[in-house]
């Protein structure tokens, strides 16, 4: 069946009205073959505008509805999630390029939010606190924030949307999504399974949640509106740079989730069968198009020469290949930009004295698509490309003698995502998640860095922005919290003993 009308049909059976993919004058392109598969309409900004007034107003009405209530609609959206499962989650693979396993993994990634978050409506607790005062008690309220919009990028299309619009909606936001301009047919299939939720929900309020299909003007009357209270941007980190300041300037609250440059430590002790493969999946997987992917290994001299030779047999026989029809570990890159900017970096590695093992293009389907062999460069120290997210599936190797030392390399690069040790030394450890080992948001042991679950906070430090989404306390990003001090004695004693009689 050729691709459009597989997402034409797909796109019909989810619930998304033609005429939102017909006649836009935005092309949406899939990256298996480069063609195009549907055009989509951007939203203009007086649009944008009016939908940040919707939103507003049912700000007003929402955040009075009991969170239990709140939760009670992300039960419903998790199920009608749970029934689009395979429908959706191929619309991402044709959309994204993602293995089917990948896309039904992402759609299950959005379910898991959906049940973390129906418990989360009962939890939104806040502390009592003692005071220094008699007759007194102290406590925080959370409260509903305002208005949320979510900017999200091409290679999570749905679950980033999904991870904060769970959590917004429980904590009593409503939601505006600016998704990828790469990826507005799965915002629009997104969309349509909320609002059966919504239908079913029957009290919400108009506006609640709403998408802006376009690009990054549209994303920046999000941004500079103050009416939206919190802007929960994903993507690079050059984008990060713009968007950051701009929301800060107006005083409104930032989530940033931006660019990983993650790496491994594999030490003499590790498991290297264990090691291999967790490598393999990290550094190949989702065709090294994750935030979390594994960019950078540091491995130890004295098992370099029997894990390294492995990985380069790996990278060798990795099936790459068109996500949807054959078995391929590794599908396309999302566009050429992407393959050209992967072909620079490689030459910059060489021109670095790497040794690059992979990295050609391998020809699939219409020269419009973009498909390579992963690469592993063996670099001798880091230096030039090592040092930057290139958004593709290129593993920079090194060798390291000291672990103290590999620690500090693996730390010296502006990003601060996701890191991992492959050790079983418990000194090694318990170093590398000490206070002086990795500075990442993320650090694993015996895992890689990529494949995170819902359960935890997730995000990084430094250039990858700082913020948090999805579990932990992370929906404490999306309520104001309010410090109360009630008075239940006859007497006004002053905090910190200041005495004022009149
Ligand atoms: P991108 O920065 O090109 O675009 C991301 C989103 O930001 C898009 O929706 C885009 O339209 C919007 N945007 C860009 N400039 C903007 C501006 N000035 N104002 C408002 N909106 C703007 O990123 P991409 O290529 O789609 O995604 C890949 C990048 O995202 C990688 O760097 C990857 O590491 C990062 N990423 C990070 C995480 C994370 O959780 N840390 C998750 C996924 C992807």
């Amino acid at each position: 069946m050729p691709l459009r009308t597989d997402t034409e049909a797909l796109l019909a059976t989810l619930g998304v009205d033609r005429s939102a993919f017909t006649g836009g004058g935005m092309a949406s392109v899939s990256p298996i073959t480069g063609e195009e598969i549907a055009d989509v309409t951007p939203a203009t900004a007086e649009e944008a505008a009016a939908a940040i007034a919707r939103a507003s107003a049912a700000f007003r009405v929402w955040r009075m509805v009991p969170a239990p209530k709140r939760g009670e609609l992300i039960r419903l959206f998790g199920e009608e999630l749970r029934a689009a499962k395979a429908e959706l989650g191929r619309l991402v693979s044709i959309e994204a390029g993602k293995s089917l396993s990948e896309g039904a993994g992402e759609v299950q990634e959005m379910i898991d939010i959906c049940d973390f978050a129906v418990g989360l409506s009962r939890q939104l607790y806040g502390l009592t606190i003692a005071t220094e005062r008699p007759g007194h008690r102290m406590m925080e309220t959370w409260h509903p924030l305002g208005v949320v919009g979510v900017i999200s990028a091409f290679n999570f299309p749905v679950a980033v949307w999904s991870w904060n619009t769970a959590l917004a909606l429980v904590c009593g936001d409503p939601v505006i999504w600016k998704p990828s301009e790469k990826t507005p047919l799965t915002a629009l299939a997104s969309m349509a399974v909320l609002a059966r939720a919504l239908r079913r929900f029957g009290e919400a309020p108009e506006g609640l949640a709403q998408v802006l299909i376009g690009g990054a003007e549209v994303g920046a009357v999000l941004v500079d509106s103050p009416d939206v209270a919190l802007v929960s941007a994903t993507g690079s980190t050059r984008m990060g740079r713009i968007v950051g300041p701009k929301v800060a300037a107006r005083f409104g609250r930032a989530i940033l989730e931006l660019g990983g440059n993650n790496a491994g430590i594999v030490c003499p002790s590790a498991d290297l069968d264990m090691a291999l493969r967790a490598v393999a999946f990290g550094a190949m997987g989702t065709a090294g198009q994750r935030c979390t992917t594994l960019r950078r290994l540091f491995v130890h001299e004295d098992v370099y020469d029997t894990l390294v030779p492995g990985l380069i047999r790996a990278y060798g026989s990795v099936t790459v290949g068109n996500p949807l029809e054959s078995s391929a570990l590794v599908g396309p890159l999302i566009d050429g930009a992407a393959y050209r900017a992967m072909q620079a970096a490689l030459a910059a590695a060489r021109a670095a004295g790497g040794t690059v093992h992979g990295g050609e293009r391998v020809a699939i389907g219409p020269d419009t698509a973009f498909y390579a062999r992963p690469a592993l460069v063996e670099m001798p120290e880091q230096t030039g490309p090592v040092l930057e997210e290139t958004f593709a599936p290129i593993l920079y190797v090194m060798k390291y003698s000291d672990f103290d030392a590999a620690i500090e390399a693996h730390n010296a690069v502006g990003a601060g995502l996701s890191s991992s040790v492959f050790t079983t030394d418990l000194r090694e450890m318990e170093l590398f998640l000490s206070a002086r080992g990795s500075d990442c948001g993320i650090a694993n042991v015996n895992i890689g860095t990529s494949g995170a679950e819902i359960g935890g906070a997730f995000g990084g430090e430094k250039e990858t922005g700082g913020g948090r989404e999805s579990g932990s306390d992370a929906w404490k990003g999306y309520m104001r919290r309010a410090t109360n001090t009630i008075n239940y004695s006859h007497d006004l004693p002053l905090a910190q003993g200041v005495v004022f009689d009149i």
